[in-house]
């Protein structure tokens, strides 16, 4: 995506005077433990960010930050192989060539017509095969589009989204399209963090965010799946060697099992940022189109507002993020052919680049810290 959309923010600085971008990629182990409201809420009050929604299989940060589409392109993210019909014999070599069942015929019977073969556009994986094969050059391989991406302003500032369309895949591949076109916004409007929005869970989408960025997040809920989902993630994150906090949302609802979530986390050599109570008013500020901090300002939320506040202190002063020192960007996301389960996170590699837990969570109630748009 060649950017450039113009937002109302400084003209981009020399080369030689920019700071580097920094990457702070909020995730969660599963959906539903409050990532994106709490990143709604970190967006207001960061005062320099570009917002990256990378869940892009369910985008819905932009349901709380309601963007105004600036400029929109369609994602292209792989082939998918079509048959002339004209120039097929019927031998049936590429139906017997794919591994993915994709190619199937008219239907049983010896005449030409049921012989056939067509393609399945869902099971299709684009491989080419049948394509390379195919004795009569029959079937050429086609761009899909499988998606929009999105440069939009808020009133927090540039964002970078994007949607996948329904039944289509690349999800990994369109979240690096977010990842890289909102970086190059924040280098050119010369804002220096990239505040992503993950993807829940460890696959692909997650792995795509998750690589060469600054620091991440993971936001759980106290419970037992929130623990189990909470190590996965760390384990993915130790993986890539960044630096990785955790923030417990809902904390009151189980302090003991808050107390040992905190307690693994330290073990693994994750910073802590503090503890999110469990408010209504975060259900509250999600209909009134708001994150909860602005919803604060109507006069309630006041409790969960100053919570969220004090973890947003605490990521501003965890090392990677105050020294501004990202992570090189150069090598592209990729799934590992393995699973991740089998790399340790208490290495001595994986050690050395993990912060040690935060000390301040000194309360952070100065209007100072707040985006100009909520104070
Ligand atoms: S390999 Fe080519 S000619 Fe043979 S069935 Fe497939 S499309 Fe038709
Ligand atoms: S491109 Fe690959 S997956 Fe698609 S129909 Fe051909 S052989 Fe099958």
């Amino acid at each position: 995506m060649n950017s450039l959309v113009q937002f109302r923010s400084k003209p981009a600085a020399p080369a030689h005077h920019q700071r580097p971008v920094k990457e702070l990629v909020i995730l969660s182990g599963k959906g539903g433990t409050g990532k994106t409201s709490l990143a709604a809420s970190f967006a207001a009050l960061a005062t320099n960010a570009v917002l990256a929604d990378c869940d892009v299989d369910a985008a819905d940060l932009q349901l709380l930050v309601t963007p105004r589409i600036l400029r929109r392109e369609p994602f292209t993210g792989g082939d998918t192989a079509n048959i002339d019909p004209s120039l097929c014999t019927g031998c049936g070599l590429c139906e017997d060539l794919c591994r993915f069942d994709a190619i199937y015929t008219n239907g049983p019977g010896d005449l030409a017509w049921a012989a056939l073969r067509h393609i399945d556009p869902l099971a299709c994986e684009g491989c080419s095969v049948c394509a390379w094969f195919c004795p009569t050059h029959a079937i050429q391989m086609n761009p899909v589009i499988n998606g929009e991406s999105f440069v939009s302003e808020t009133r927090f500032g540039p964002m970078v989204h994007a949607r996948l369309g329904a039944a289509q895949d690349n999800s990994g591949k369109l979240v690096s399209l977010v990842r890289t076109t909102a970086r190059k916004l924040a280098s050119e409007h010369r804002r220096e963090l990239v505040l992503i929005d993950g993807s829940p869970g460890v696959g692909c989408p997650v792995i795509a965010s998750v690589t060469g960025a600054t620091q991440a997040l993971i936001v759980t809920e106290p419970t037992p799946s929130g623990l189990h989902d909470l190590e996965r993630v760390a384990e993915l994150t130790a993986h890539f060697h960044v630096p990785t906090a955790l923030c417990i949302n809902k904390w009151d609802l189980n302090s003991s099992m808050s107390d040992l979530i905190e307690s693994r986390a330290l073990d693994r050599g994750m910073s802590l940022t503090g503890r999110v109570r469990y408010d209504r008013a975060a259900t509250q500020a999600q209909i009134a189109v708001q994150s909860i901090v602005e919803y604060a300002h109507l006069g309630t939320a006041d409790g969960i507002a100053a919570d969220i506040r004090r973890v947003w202190q605490a990521i501003t002063l965890l090392p990677a993020l105050a020294a501004g020192n990202p992570q090189p960007q150069s090598h592209p996301p990729q799934c590992p052919s393995e699973s991740s389960s089998h790399h340790q996170t208490d290495t001595p590699a994986a050690r050395q680049h993990l912060p040690q837990r935060s000390a301040s969570t000194a309360p952070l109630d100065s209007p100072e810290h707040l985006n100009p748009m909520v104070r």
